[in-house]
């Protein structure tokens, strides 16, 4: 029937405006800002780096890869790698960003930058309240504006972030497994030493060396 669609449209829209006075699911907006719709996990706005601990400077995750600023489709992201280098998660010298900027007047949102982090560095954030008079300096984000604490992350992404800590605690165990077999094979080569020593001092009629 011509014009059915119209109708059901119509309809609808009388039976949610009806319906809202009796039933707060029906309601389909908000008194926005004093009221706001959860956002749903993956909700995703600019992205943003994360730190562990309580120091954005000694605990950012990131290592200066470049592999998001290649990969960015608009070349939004900046990044000067340090001269020196600080321990990892694991303990791991690493270098770090001296500089780390997006320009997010540019930035187009699509997560490529999550996707290939391999250090688990970069995340997308959900905050969106961001208008700003300043059109260029004000939306180009520097490393400190940019950095927040994996606590942070965990709120806004529950699940993800717990994906995300499970596999890093994994790659802690791991890293001290490999440490500790590193140390017990150090210790057995030196006994081993040790023990030649003393086999060829007893040979020679010697003195048994000592340790
Ligand atoms: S979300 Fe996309 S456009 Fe924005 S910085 Fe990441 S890779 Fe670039
Ligand atoms: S955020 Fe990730 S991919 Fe980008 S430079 Fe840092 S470690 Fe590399």
């Amino acid at each position: 029937m011509l014009g059915e669609g119209i109708v059901k449209g119509l309809f609808e829209t009388a039976r949610n405006f009806l319906g809202s006075y009796v039933d707060k699911d029906r309601l389909v907006t908000v008194q926005y800002p004093e009221e706001r719709h959860p956002l749903p996990e993956a909700a995703r706005n600019f992205p943003f780096l994360l730190y562990d601990g309580d120091d954005p400077e000694a605990g950012l995750r990131c290592v200066s890869c470049h592999i998001c600023e290649k990969e960015c489709p608009p070349r939004c992201i900046y990044i000067e790698k340090s001269t020196d280098k600080k321990p990892d998660f694991v303990g791991k010298p690493q270098f770090y960003p001296a500089r780390f900027d997006i320009d997010v007047s540019v930035c187009m949102s699509c997560q490529i930058c999550v996707e290939v982090c391999p250090f688990d560095a970069i995340r997308m954030d959900k905050e969106f309240e961001l208008s700003t008079d300043d059109r260029f300096g004000g939306l180009m984000w520097t490393k400190k504006e940019l950095s927040k604490p994996n606590e942070y992350y965990q709120k806004i992404h529950p699940v993800e972030a717990a994906e995300t800590d499970a596999r890093r605690a994994e790659d802690v165990e791991k890293a001290k497994a490999k440490a500790a077999a590193a140390a017990a094979a150090k210790a057995a080569e030196v006994a081993k030493a040790a023990e030649a020593a003393r086999a060829d001092d007893e040979g020679a009629g010697k003195e048994p060396s000592k340790g």
